[in-house]
């Protein structure tokens, strides 16, 4: 089959690969329909991940055909499916308190040591994320294996096109958590910073759960633009600045909740600083955090701070006192995309979530390459990029 395969730092080519087969009984293959290429696949382009190794098929939002089942799937093939990028057993203690990306049982234990040492308990597995995560091959391929498909895939209904769905695998449950994780009450202020594809789907889903003031803060004027559609107001920060302005939009006293949906540059994760952060000699760069600094030092007090952004080690100069004196409550962590599945699908088929607005490109499979490159370096213009392989 043909897939999506990194070799090094800005370095992905679409190669010829052995296609995937069922490994174990509760696996599916899916002959995939649509795919996105995500921020967070930027840090792989980027090579700052570690543990990649040259041939790594990366993707990790995808849905497609179930073409093979293992015996005890529950899939039957010729279904359409979409596939959370957490890959949750179902079974173990943390998915049954519903916090699937924390599974104990999706990251094979050889695969564990890495973020053993760095977080004091190691990571769940990923799809397309590196060794660290499992080692999965990822769905920027025109076939994938899916492993415990009978907890996390999620069927379509008939009538419902790739778009609508598609983001169901990472990007809309990650919004959605986000604004969750704010604890939004009716008639709160709300600010986000930025306004990528997860920003944009927080500042929706902000709105949906009462807020009355949605604030979107970026630079890309496309961006802000479409934060705007949304009904947000917007600052630009390159123009405005956001402490003050912030201020004055909300009488004095503060937003009631932040988003940070900024995160870490990709920059500041090298493997040298993952191992060293890891023996706790030193942390990562003082700039990369400006975005959650200023997200806490503007929230009111008694506010609350929703960290959606990926972050990857430790923060310089975290305001750790700001939050003490205010008293701040701060939610993080990655997505438990299988517990929103559901409530997020009737929301689509009942028209209250839109989810193709941000997509700004369409590319067949060959021209991943091409997609990654823009998609980094044409942030205006390429807000989301979806793959079709077996397209021309
Ligand atoms: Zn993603
Ligand atoms: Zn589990």
């Amino acid at each position: 089959m043909r897939a999506l395969t990194w070799h090094g730092t800005h370095d992905v080519r679409v190669d010829t690969v052995p296609d995937p087969e069922i490994i174990n009984p509760r696996d599916a293959v899916l002959q995939v329909t649509s795919t996105a290429i995500c921020g967070s696949d930027l840090h792989l382009y980027d090579g700052v991940i570690p543990t990649l190794q040259k041939g790594d098929i990366l993707g990790h939002e995808f849905m497609g055909k179930v073409v093979e089942t293992g015996p005890k799937s529950t899939l039957k093939k010729g279904q359409r499916v979409v596939v959370p990028f957490t890959i949750g057993c179902g079974a173990c203690y943390f998915c049954e308190k519903q916090q699937f990306s924390a599974c104990d049982n999706s990251n094979p234990v050889a695969n564990q040591d890495i973020s053993e040492k760095l977080y004091g308990h190691a990571m769940s597995g990923l799809f397309g994320y590196s060794h660290m995560t499992g080692g999965y091959a990822g769905g920027q391929a025109e076939y994938v294996r899916v492993p415990f498909s009978d907890v996390g895939p999620v069927v379509v209904p008939d009538g419902l096109e790739d778009e609508q769905v598609l983001f169901l695998s990472d990007i809309l449950p990650t919004g959605w958590m986000a604004a969750e994780n704010a604890g939004i009450e009716e008639g709160d202020t709300v600010a986000v910073w930025g306004c990528g594809p997860v920003g944009l789907f927080a500042i929706q889903s902000a709105l949906l759960m009462g807020a009355d003031q949605v604030i979107a803060i970026d630079h890309y004027p496309r961006r802000l633009e479409l934060a705007r559609s949304l009904g947000a107001k917007i600052i630009n920060f390159e123009t405005t600045k956001v402490g003050e302005a912030l201020m004055e939009m909300t009488g004095g006293i503060g937003p009631d909740a932040v988003i940070d949906a900024v995160g870490m540059e990709a920059h500041g994760f090298a493997i040298d600083n993952l191992l060293e952060i890891a023996k706790q000699k030193v942390g990562i760069g003082a700039d990369r955090g400006h975005a959650l600094r200023e997200a806490i030092m503007a929230v009111r007090k008694g506010g609350r701070v929703s960290v959606p952004g990926v972050y990857g080690g430790f923060l310089d100069k975290f305001p750790l006192g700001a939050m003490m004196e205010k008293g701040i409550e701060i939610r993080t962590g990655q997505t438990h995309v299988q517990r929103y599945s559901e409530d997020l699908l009737r929301r689509i088929e009942a028209g209250e979530i839109d989810t193709t607005f941000l997509i700004s490109h369409r590319l067949p499979l060959e021209m991943a390459p091409e997609g990654y490159r823009n998609f980094r370096d044409n942030q205006n213009e390429w807000t989301k990029v979806v793959l079709k392989p077996g397209a021309a």
